[in-house]
């Protein structure tokens, strides 16, 4: 994550970014609240938005009107996006293009760890993710209405998809985070709208995504306070099953799934989202044929990034999706493109 180098956050600035802005530059669906906006909390399970942005002069921050809890810009995107406060900030300073301080100073900032010490993450147990593994969540479903079922099974088994079916969460799909070395990381869920008449019928619904490792700590399944690695690309643990398959490196994780039943011939794994780009994520993919494409939006961004990281593995990069959206599209994507090409039959 921090390429072993100490970085030193201008702290002030990132507090100071329009928190609404981050919210929505997160995917965050953001709803009008007098004369400011609401969303879903991410510090509770919030089914009606209660967590309020108040960016009155001098203010910028939020508060949840349910659980009480709330904070500024960094503590927002810390829970928001289950990262460290390094993690934040880096992707902070990344997205809105702020620099580093100059670290002439020895003083690490209070939350930092010491460079040598190893991180201690929790990893959830194997029978945790076993328990949840059915192919009936809201995005498989969705993609039985355009693939072959078999195949919909098979994508689903290789990256271990299954469905959290618990109040509330009712056929919410899991993404799991599972490392190199075969340990869960976290696990992401999401729901997806499955109206098949709409014309993007596997779009997530907003505000959904949430991380069950989050939930359980706090429901007390796992250690209180627990931390999570966040730096594994979504569908890493395949990289040493298949070590002469080309890899495809895209943002999410649903178009990792519709990439690998349009193009089984490739290995597709997936950031996370876009400020996830970091060589520390990338290590698994060293020495390996890559083929980068980037969501319209990000073509520019992320081929700067792998520029410098060109020493790592051979990288090409397509600027498919932002030469196949549709005029002003700004968010285009894999799946977008599959579901234009291959609409599902309406019944
Ligand atoms: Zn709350």
């Amino acid at each position: 994550m921090m390429n072993g180098r100490c970085e030193h956050f201008d702290t002030d600035r990132l507090k100071a970014i329009s928190i609404t802005g981050v919210a929505r530059r997160l995917g965050v669906e953001l709803l009008r609240a007098g004369s400011s906006y609401k969303a879903r909390c991410p510090w509770h399970d919030d089914h009606h938005p209660s967590l309020h942005f108040d960016e009155r002069t001098g203010k910028n921050h939020c508060k949840c009107f349910a659980c009480g809890k709330g904070g500024d810009v960094i503590a927002y995107v810390m829970q928001e996006e289950s990262w460290t406060f390094q993690e934040a900030c880096l992707w902070l300073s990344q997205q809105y293009g702020i620099s580093t301080l100059p670290s002439n100073s020895n003083t690490p900032h209070p939350k930092e760890r010491p460079k040598d010490e190893a991180p201690s993450y929790t990893y959830i147990p194997h029978e945790m993710l076993d328990e949840l593994i059915s192919a009936e969540d809201s995005l498989c479903r969705c993609l039985k209405l355009m693939f072959q079922p078999e195949a919909v099974d098979w994508v689903a088994g290789e990256y271990g998809i299954g469905c959290y079916a618990t109040k509330g969460y009712d056929d919410y799909t899991i993404f799991p985070s599972i490392d190199v070395e075969g340990r869960v990381c976290n696990l992401k869920i999401q729901h997806y709208d499955t109206d098949r008449f709409s014309p993007r019928f596997a779009h997530s619904d907003p505000g959904s995504c949430r991380w069950l490792g989050t939930i359980w700590a706090s429901e007390g399944r796992l250690p209180k306070g627990a931390r999570f690695k966040s730096d594994c690309l979504f569908g890493e643990h395949l990289l040493p099953r298949y070590p002469n398959h080309k890899v495809a490196l895209v943002e999410s994780p649903k178009n990792v799934l519709f990439g690998a039943l349009a193009h089984p011939q490739m290995l597709w794994v997936a950031t996370g989202n876009k400020g996830q780009l970091k060589r520390q994520m990338l290590q698994p993919l060293r020495g390996r044929d890559v083929i980068v494409i980037p969501d319209c939006d990000a073509v520019e961004e992320w081929t700067a990034t792998i520029v410098s990281m060109s020493d790592l593995a051979n990288f090409t990069v397509s600027d498919f999706c932002q030469r196949m959206a549709p005029a002003g599209e700004t968010k285009y994507d894999i799946a977008d493109y599959l579901q234009d090409l291959h609409p599902p039959m309406p019944f």
